[in-house]
Parts: C-alpha cells; sequence; structure tokens
C-alpha cells in the first residue's frame, strides 16, 4: 500500500525539497511513501491509490466541519467569483473580526495575517513594542511556528539560554529566548527572578499539543498568570490549535485564564491559509498604523480566506450542539480505543481536551517534553502502518495530536477502534 504511490513521491522529490513542502508530511518518522491525496470528503480522502482513509489529521486541525463541507465551499464560490485579493479593506474582515472576538472575550482588537508563524513572530513582537523588554519565555515542546527566536526547545536544559533547533538560527537570535520545562513553574519562577525586569512575555500552547496532547497540570497556567501580572509582562497564548479545539472558546476559556494577547490559526481559516493575534484595545494600539510595532501583508485578511473563515464560525455559533457532539466523538473514539488496547498488554495512556486527542504508549504520567520522548514503548512505524492499511490515517508522527470532526460518524469511529486494535495487536 505504501508503495503505490511511489511514483507521485519520487516526481515529487525530484522538484520539491523531500517531496513535500511541509517536513512531517514526508512520512520520514514513519518511513515508506506518503499517501498522495486526490479528494477529501466529509471524514474521509481519497489517494491517488484508490484507497479511502478515515482522516484524523484534517490538515493538521483546521478542517473541524471535515473535507468540502458544501456550506463553506459555497460561501468560498460565491466569495472568490468577485475576485480574490484587493489589498484594500472588506467588510468581511470585519465580520471575521467581530465572530473572534465574541467566541474569545480576552480579545478586544485583532489583526489577521496568513499563518500561525507570522500571528507567532508578531506577537512577541508587540509584546516587546508594549513592554520595552527584550526576554521571551518559552517551554520545551511547544511550537509556535518556525519563527527563528522560537526554535529552541530541548537539548540546552531550562534555565539556560537557548540553542538554536534549525541550522541558519544565529545565536544572537535565540539569546533572548529562555526555556522553560512545561507544568514547571518554579522554573519559570526562578526565570523572573533573575530576568524579571527584562522579559516581555511568556509564550506558551495553554494545551500543549505539538508533542502529544499534554495538559496543563493544576496551577501551571495561574502561576504564569501571576508571574506576568506581577512583573508587567505579557502572556500570551499560543491557540493556532487550541483555540476552538480544546473547547468552543479556545483553552483560555476552559482553564479559566485571560491572557494579555492571544495567537489563532487553523479552525479561523476554514481551511485556507489564516492566521492572527488579538489583545485588548491597549495592547494592540501599538501596532501599526495605531502603533510603532510594523507588521503587514500583502494578502492578510483576503476575502476568499475571510469567507471560509466566516462560514466555519458562523457554523460554530449558530449550531451550538455541534462542537459539543465532536467532543462526545472524542470521547466515544478514546473509550473505544481503551477498551481494545486493555485487551492487549501494552501500557498505554489517553489523553485528550475537546476534539484533539492523543495515544501513548507507557503507564508513566506524561507532564513534559522528556516525558513524551520516553513514551514510546511500541515500534511506531510498525503500528502506524497496520493502522494506515486498515484505511485509518493518523499523524505519520508519534509526536503530534490527533484531530475529530463534526463529520466523523459512529461508524468511522468503530473501524477506527477496529483498525488500531488491528495496529497494536502485534506487539
Ligand atoms: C500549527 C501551529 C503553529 C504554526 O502555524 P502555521 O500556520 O503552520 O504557521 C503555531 N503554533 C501552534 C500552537 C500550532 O499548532
Amino acid at each position: 500500500m505504501l508503495t503505490q504511490n511511489s511514483s507521485f513521491f519520487d516526481a515529487a522529490k525530484k522538484v520539491l525539497v523531500g517531496g513535500v513542502n511541509s517536513p512531517v508530511r514526508s512520512f520520514s518518522s514513519v518511513e515508506g511513501d506518503p499517501v498522495f491525496v486526490k479528494k477529501g470528503n466529509g471524514s474521509r480522502f481519497i489517494g491517488e491509490n484508490g484507497q479511502s482513509y478515515i482522516d484524523y489529521v484534517l490538515s493538521w486541525g483546521p478542517l473541524i466541519f471535515g473535507h468540502a463541507h458544501p456550506e463553506i465551499l459555497s460561501f468560498i464560490q460565491s466569495t472568490i467569483a468577485d475576485g480574490t485579493s484587493f489589498g484594500a479593506p472588506t467588510v468581511l474582515e470585519t465580520r471575521l473580526a467581530n465572530l473572534v472576538i465574541e467566541f474569545f472575550p480576552s480579545i478586544e482588537k485583532i489583526r489577521f495575517v496568513n499563518s500561525g508563524t507570522e500571528a507567532a513572530m508578531s506577537a512577541i513582537r508587540l509584546a516587546r513594542g508594549y513592554t520595552g523588554k527584550p526576554y521571551i519565555v518559552k517551554f520545551e515542546g511547544c511550537y509556535h511556528g518556525h519563527v527563528s527566536s522560537l526554535l529552541v526547545s530541548a537539548g540546552s536544559g531550562a534555565l539556560t539560554h537557548g540553542q538554536p533547533d534549525s541550522l541558519g538560527v544565529l545565536k544572537e537570535e535565540v539569546s533572548h529566548t529562555l526555556l522553560a520545562e512545561y507544568n514547571n513553574g518554579e522554573q519559570v519562577e526562578d526565570l523572573f527572578r533573575r530576568y524579571g525586569d527584562k522579559i516581555a512575555g511568556i509564550i506558551v500552547e495553554p494545551v500543549a499539543g505539538n508533542m502529544g496532547v499534554v495538559l496543563p497540570k493544576d496551577g501551571f497556567l495561574e502561576t504564569l498568570r501571576s508571574l506576568t501580572t506581577r512583573y508587567g509582562a505579557c502572556l500570551i497564548f499560543d491557540e493556532v490549535m487550541t483555540g476552538f479545539r480544546a473547547g468552543i472558546q479556545g483553552a483560555q476559556h476552559v482553564y479559566g485564564i485571560k491572557p494579555d494577547i492571544t495567537i489563532l490559526g487553523k479552525v479561523i481559516g476554514g481551511g485556507l491559509p489564516c492566521g492572527a493575534y488579538g489583545a485588548s484595545k491597549e495592547i494592540m494600539a501599538c501596532v501599526s498604523p495605531e502603533g510603532g510595532v510594523y507588521q503587514a501583508g500583502t494578502l492578510s485578511g483576503n476575502p476568499v480566506t475571510m469567507a471560509a473563515g466566516i462560514a466555519t464560525l458562523e457554523k460554530l455559533k449558530n449550531e451550538t450542539h455541534i462542537f459539543e457532539s465532536i467532543e462526545e466523538k472524542t470521547k466515544l473514539l478514546l473509550n473505544g480505543l481503551r477498551k481494545v488496547i486493555e485487551k492487549t498488554n501494552l501500557p498505554f495512556k489517553t489523553h485528550s481536551v475537546g476534539t484533539m486527542f492523543s495515544l501513548f504508549f507507557t503507564d508513566r504520567a506524561i507532564e513534559n517534553l522528556s516525558d513524551v520522548k520516553k513514551a514510546q514503548s511500541i515500534d511506531f512505524k510498525k503500528f502506524y502502518r497496520r493502522v494506515l492499511e486498515k484505511g485509518v490515517y493518523l499523524a505519520p508522527s508519534p509526536f503530534e495530536s490527533g484531530f475529530m470532526s463534526a463529520a466523523h460518524s459512529v461508524a468511522d469511529i468503530e473501524q477506527t477502534i477496529d483498525a488500531i486494535y488491528y495496529g497494536v495487536s502485534d506487539f
């Protein structure tokens, strides 16, 4: 099955780096060739190999209504018929801004950009511009896009200046990034004791989703909130993944913590390229043209992306039971998985919040990146291929979250449970 895509992959590799436009798509962590997608519909897509797959990647989170949802497509189509971009204001931007603000009361004003990366980059610039301070605290295992100064995670240990994770990132670029372990409030307190008057902000995934789903421990987010308040730094929640996923109003509502700056992406773009950052009027007044923090974008807030976002968020707003039903389906899947995996002797854990989930093969608690790294007691490649063979498309890496959509049916979930049971039954 994995080899049926070889000719497509070979042709792609001749002209695209690694055959892909984003590294994890290359299947490098599971080996074999990636599935080339022909078309999607609802919970499934069909590969160029003709096989149908139940999709739990959903373009890495955005497709909360599944693939090719007719209402979302139709609004995109009617909008695109009048032009794709003007570089001048349209009323659609105000409409999407109002929708986001209704869901996120911590946001009074918002700026749309084209990706989560761009939003994170702009948000830390804003925190520095607003506070006039240089340092940013980030956590090991949290991902905020490929922003140079945030491409630092493990390896250098907490409480030290970070070392770059990527070639081409200068030491100078990460010299104002302070690293701490996720869920370790004491390390953050220590950083504030040492650098407190120089810290512009803390950037954090309020529920970590880019090392699998790792939940914040009781008191962790509270500690971040109280330290930033005490030292006059910004608390930046990167809710690119958790916004409209951990809860319909994001992790900030689920955990009852109000950040100063929120970063969004993924679901708010309805499947088209989009990111956003928002905050109080006072903080956002620092952004150009109102203030001195420069940030711009040729295609930012283009009508096609806005239409996709509006159609998605209006559906979530008007059909209030939908989000709950996606959460219920996430629970149904995990309950089913627990029942079948318990039949094997494999140690495992399921983590979930809202409509995102993870399966770890360990019996130890998972609270941070080093726990996650130790959590693979099975051969993930073999597990992954067996599940894929049964027509279930999970993220091709053990360190990624899974996502549920409104389009997934109970029958899909039952097929998935069977496929995963098949996946684990040979260890
Ligand atoms: C996906 C993601 C990003 C990056 O978004 P892109 O649109 O891929 O640039 C940033 N932060 C978090 C938490 C994400 O999950």
